[in-house]
């Protein structure tokens, strides 16, 4: 049975300013940084896509592809007030929601048949409610894993709405670019097109002790999703617990060795910290943020737990160093790990304090996508609005 649903709101900042500001509708919309500065677009409408703009884009090439776009700097409060009422609609249907972000989340709906339907019946239900409740449109992915499902939310946006049911995973996976294996950076796939592998199928195809060789645990990890084994489940905030460690850099660094230092000294930390809980994890995640404040996580997980400092770091190195930072410094860099066994203790943290984290957590992100002023400079947007309104 395909019981993960992925929902992907489409273009949902940019979404949200036209929601709030009918006369933008139809118009290239572009919120992230402001021409004129070093930041990169968050996200921005379909109008603006046809123009070549895309989000993480530094916003000085958008501007030159669509000089005549509306430039907005972001709304953040008004996003997380949107994506609190989605999350609100998911939790109708299935405790089991895994946020990645704002706009996007994994639902396992396994549990909601006999009260909701198939899981074809829940994803349009929610798809609908959406529509009905916040006026905005998503694109929904229902597959029988995490990966596919988010592939499938993908493939016909806007709008979209894509089945794959189990045995059709395999036909479904084979012939798509190998760019869509969710977490392939573009170090990863510069090595895959030098080996020929353009497609998900080269993939499934390729030996996996090459890949391995290769790509180390990685590779593996390749192989499994080529395949269509993808054993993530999903995890709900509240039940997801991880221990990690980050570090800003006094200073934006260029120097990678200094950056891996740190990296293992982090490494390090969390090890220390999991001992001290007898945990062991089986996820290894890195965080990456450059010096335009764009975050990414990496993450990847292996068949079996581990906790001392020397296996965290070498899965976060290979994560590191399979990650192309176009040449940026690097502001912060951070590593945990999650994926606990069940024998391990399940208070990691008190309440408060994870309430506080999560809340620190989204105004961070919001921070890093968009630059630091992105909460606080409320001024500017409006500025920037009357400009653009004339
Ligand atoms: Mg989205």
């Amino acid at each position: 049975m395909p019981d993960i649903i992925h929902v992907d709101m489409d273009c949902f900042f940019a979404a949200v300013e036209v929601k709030d500001n009918p006369d933008l509708a139809g118009k290239p919309v572009i919120v992230g940084a402001l021409p004129g500065t070093r930041g990169v677009v968050a996200a921005c409408s379909y109008e603006a896509r046809e123009y070549g703009v895309h989000s993480a884009m530094p916003v000085s090439r958008a501007f030159k592809k669509c000089p005549h776009g509306i430039y907005l700097r972001p709304h953040g409060n008004r996003y997380v007030e949107e994506s609190e009422k989605i999350r609100a609609i998911f939790q109708h249907y299935t405790p089991l929601v895994e946020p990645l972000s704002l706009d996007e989340a994994f639902l396992d709906v396994s549990g909601s048949h006999r009260l909701f339907g198939t899981s074809v019946e829940i994803g349009h239900a929610i798809k609908d409610r959406i529509k009905t409740e916040t006026g905005l449109v998503a694109s929904v992915g229902v597959a029988p894993t995490k990966f596919v499902a988010k592939i499938a939310s993908d493939l016909e946006k806007p709008d979209g709405f894509v089945v794959v049911n189990k045995d059709e995973v395999l036909d479904f996976l084979r012939p798509l670019d190998a760019r869509k294996i969710w977490g392939v950076g573009k170090a990863t796939w510069k090595k895959l097109e030098r080996l020929g592998l353009k497609t998900i199928g080269d993939i499934a195809d390729f030996p996996a002790e090459e890949l391995e060789r290769m790509f180390g645990k990685h590779g593996v990890h390749l192989h499994n999703l080529a395949h269509g084994i993808d054993a993530r489940s999903v995890e709900p905030e509240s039940e997801r617990k991880q221990v990690g460690n980050e570090h800003t850099f006094g200073e934006d660094t260029g120097d990678m060795v200094e950056v891996e230092r740190t990296l293992l000294a982090l490494c390090d930390k969390v090890a220390g910290r999991l001992y001290k809980k007898g945990c062991k994890g089986r996820t290894v995640t890195l965080k990456l943020r450059d010096e335009t404040f764009r975050t990414v996580t990496r993450a990847h997980t292996l068949d079996s737990p581990v906790m001392t400092a020397e296996d965290i770091y070498h899965i976060a190195l290979d994560l590191l160093r399979n990650e192309d930072l176009r040449g940026l410094k690097v502001r912060l860099i951070g590593v945990s790990v999650s994926g606990f066994d069940e024998n391990c203790q399940t208070s990691l943290f008190d309440a408060g304090s994870e309430r506080k984290e999560k809340v620190e957590e989204l105004l961070d992100n919001i921070r890093g996508r968009f630059g630091k002023g992105a909460i606080t400079r409320a001024s500017l947007i409006y500025k920037r609005k009357g400009k653009t309104k004339e």
